[in-house]
């Protein structure tokens, strides 16, 4: 199985201004495009050769012999599931399931927000936000570098890259008003409630 760059769920320039086409070229262009040709070279010809993502990321978790195919297949995945939470015209408030589920678990959507900001900003360095669903209940997860909730036994549902290259050129140093945009601008909410379907 060779990995290939998905095509973004949206043009490159319609987040615009909130997240510019030319982050879009470098982040999905060239990061994302990495990650997939280091999976691509690293699992060729090793036992791992024509399995899924999900099962590398969770063969090589927690394994410092395979640190660098479980740091590339996640980032890989975790970026595909990245861009999929985005949407011209999102934010704001969501319907549906997650909105109940997000009210029972947190109190309100306001609660919610503001622990994934919290999240993403004591995030020190490199990683992610998440919303994620373990044994039933939503929580709040981050995540260092590549790790992704799969690893520990989590079902995606949200992410929000906080690793510099996500937001530096749009907004520098302001890793807050990234996350905040995120939250109020782009979130596709029928996006998450697919992924809690899903499960
Ligand atoms: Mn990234």
């Amino acid at each position: 199985m060779i990995f290939m760059l998905p095509d973004l769920p949206y043009a490159k320039d319609s987040l615009s201004p909130y997240i510019s086409a030319k982050t879009f070229d470098f982040h999905h262009g060239k990061h994302h495009q990495l990650y997939i040709d280091n999976t691509n070279k690293l699992v060729t010809g090793s036992d791992l050769d024509g399995k899924n993502l999900p099962t590398i990321i969770t063969t090589t978790a927690g394994d410092p012999a395979r640190i660098g195919i479980f740091n590339n297949a996640a980032q890989t995945w975790n970026h595909s599931f990245y861009w999929q939470c985005m949407k011209p015209g999102g934010g704001g408030a969501p319907g549906g399931n997650i909105a109940e589920r997000i009210t029972q678990t947190f109190g309100s959507y306001e609660n919610f927000a503001q622990a994934f900001k919290d999240a993403g900003m004591t995030q020190f360095g490199s990683g992610w936000a998440w919303l994620v669903e373990k044994n039933d209940t939503l929580e709040i997860m981050k995540t260092p570098n590549a790790d992704t909730p799969m690893a520990h036994g989590a079902t995606a549902l949200l992410t929000a890259d906080v690793w510099e290259h996500a937001y530096y050129i749009d907004y520098q140093n302001r890793r807050a008003d990234y996350l905040q945009v995120f939250l109020d601008k782009l979130v596709d909410w029928d996006f998450v409630n697919k992924q809690l379907v899903k499960k």
